[in-house]
């Protein structure tokens, strides 16, 4: 097997440390110089962030070193399992750029497993208990005192064999029988102290619906699909790293040959201002506290989609985080810095106005227009430039217009001067207000001589803002968002209902926005940098008579001035 070619040459990124285990295994010649790893989500829910820091790690190691990668669905609970999220995880791997090399279920070991299970009972390494869960628990004893021995532990293996047919067959009630490994109960680790490999439901399965009522827990069935598939190492976050002893100890039972997989454990993602507990998360879409899995809040995969992320975004935001052997917590504004820098390069820029005012330029013809050229993307000349159509009256943002402005407010106020984007240089005159004092409509004069591209143009302003013709824009809704949680760390306020910590301004709706015609046929999906404000994505909300855009991330971080303001 060939070293890793990614990692050579000048650009040489150091190797991070499951690369180096990779690499040394390889080197060693373990498993025949073969590379196999597997992404194994649990079909409870849909795949957020946090996964696809998993995803990344278990299809780019395969990539990088010449192996394969497979999907397993870890399906051993049928209680919480269902179709609808193993549609979607394979949506969201398959969105995330990544491909794999067979689909299997751990279900479908399910009569490897028992048939395994069974030469452990008849081996003595195993037994039927017939406890409670509570005796049993009560029996572990604590990190520092050993456990005691179950009454049933030392049972004739015939009458184990048997139990374990009943606890199958629909005979056994949940919860009245278990089976677990003969192993330590003074063992140091508390997963060796006979950990329980089967235990009772009588819940139809999605895959396999009534054929088995003894299902395998997590700890029996994983390590075993990873041998039965060919996995070479088997990588998962932290928390696992106290159950590998075990992970272990099945496989010394199971292997005949040189071939075996490994466990290898890095630190998972956390993220500031929301949570990546699946519980959780199923319970703001039951609870109606988001608008479901894709809500552009939730920190889904298929939310960042509908929020306007691009897959790029999030492999490259993964990339940068890197992994370790440390738990910690990410700052969400690094993820929001990736997307930015990938949207700078890709998005058109265009103009639309959130919180539209009139501004009249009261020297310009009435019934004019003229095609200004603007270009697409300054940051890539391939993308061209379009032409934009300007006129006597348009719409420019509320905030642009201040009639007793402070010093330094550089936008439009009587008697400045400011630019007007890809236009002219124009002087604010006046505004007019309603009784209320809202300002209706502001007054200008324009410039002929300052065309943009013109050579009076370079006249000196402070100023520059966006607008759209009156006569030429459509009508949007904008959907603003911003963090679904007030503080850093929602999972952490373990005395507070999380419920209360949610950010009541989490998404504000603005339904009378304005935005330049051209964008009439956007599709849902399709990314735009609005200048000046930040880039929006075109919600799958869009019908043919109403366009709806998310705004995915402000141009600036505006959150860190909001936070140090308060303090
Ligand atoms: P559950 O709480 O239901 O066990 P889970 O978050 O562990 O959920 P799984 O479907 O079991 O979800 O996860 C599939 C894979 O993704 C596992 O290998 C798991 O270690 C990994 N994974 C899950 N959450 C994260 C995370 N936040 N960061 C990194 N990897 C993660
Ligand atoms: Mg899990």
């Amino acid at each position: 097997m060939s070293t890793n070619e990614n990692n050579s040459g000048d650009n040489k990124k150091s190797l991070h440390f499951i690369e180096t285990i990779v690499e040394k295994d390889l080197q060693d010649g373990r498993n025949d110089g073969r590379i196999q790893t597997r992404f194994p989500p649990e079909p409870n829910g849909y795949l957020h962030i946090g996964h696809a820091k998993a995803i990344c790690l278990d299809f780019g190691i395969a990539e990088e070193y010449g192996g394969i990668c497979n999907l397993r669905f870890d399906d051993t609970n049928p209680v919480k399992e269902d179709v609808e999220y193993v549609d979607s995880i394979m949506e969201d791997i398959r969105w995330l750029g990544f491909h794999w090399e067979n689909v299997y279920y751990a279900s479908d070991y399910f009569g490897q497993l028992w048939d395994f299970a069974v030469r452990l009972i008849q081996e003595g390494k195993a037994y039927v208990d017939e406890q409670s869960a509570e005796e049993i628990a009560r029996q572990k004893g604590t990190p520092t005192v050993p456990g005691i021995h179950s009454p049933y532990r030392d049972r004739p293996i015939g009458e184990s064999l048997e139990l374990f047919e009943k606890m199958n067959s629909g005979e056994v009630a949940e919860g009245k029988m278990v089976l677990r490994a003969k192993i330590d109960m003074a063992s140091s680790n508390m997963h060796m102290r006979d950990p329980i490999m089967y235990r009772v439901i009588h819940i139809p399965h999605h895959r396999t619906g009534t054929k088995w009522k003894a299902y395998p827990m997590y700890d029996f069935a994983h390590g075993q699909s990873d041998y039965f598939e060919g996995v070479t190492h088997s990588l998962c976050t932290l928390e696992f790293e106290v159950h590998r002893p075990l992970y272990d100890w099945f496989l010394d039972q199971l292997t005949e040959k040189d071939y075996r997989p490994r466990q290898i454990e890095f630190n998972r993602l956390n993220m500031t201002y929301t949570m990546m507990s699946k519980r959780r998360l199923l319970q703001l879409v039951q609870e109606k506290l988001v608008n479901g899995w894709d809500d552009p809040r939730m920190p889904t995969l298929c939310g960042l989609r509908r929020r306007g992320y691009t897959p790029e975004s999030i492999r490259h935001f993964v990339d940068n985080i890197g992994y370790t052997k440390y738990d910690g917590v990410i700052d969400v504004s690094l993820l929001e810095h990736s997307i930015r820098e990938d949207l700078n390069k890709k998005a058109m820029r265009v103009s639309g106005v959130i919180d539209p005012v009139k501004l009249v330029l009261t020297n310009y013809p009435e019934g004019q227009t003229e095609e200004l050229d603007a270009v697409n993307n300054p940051e890539d000349d391939s993308m061209g430039t379009r032409l934009v159509t300007f006129s006597r009256e348009l719409w420019i943002e509320r905030d642009d217009f201040m009639e007793d402005a402070p010093k330094k407010y550089f936008r439009l106020t009587p008697g400045n001067e400011v630019r007007l984007k890809n236009a002219y240089i124009v002087k604010c005159t006046g505004c007019d207000k309603d009784e209320n004092g809202r300002v209706t409509s502001v007054y200008a004069e324009y410039d002929p001589q300052t065309k943009s591209g013109l050579p009076e143009a370079n006249r000196k302003v402070k100023g520059t803002i966006h607008w759209v013709s009156a006569g030429h824009s459509i009508d949007a809704e904008v959907r603003l968002y911003d963090r679904l949680f007030t503080v850093e760390d929602p999972a952490g306020e373990k005395d507070k209902d999380f419920r209360n910590l949610l950010n009541p301004d989490s998404l504000i709706v603005k339904s009378h926005c304005k935005v330049e015609a051209f964008l009439k046929d956007a599709a849902p999906f399709e990314r735009f940098q609005f200048q000046r404000i930040g880039y929006f994505s075109v919600d799958p909300d869009t019908t043919a008579g109403k366009l709806v855009f998310n705004r995915t991330v402000s141009l600036k971080d505006s959150w860190n001035k909001i936070k140090s303001k308060q303090s």
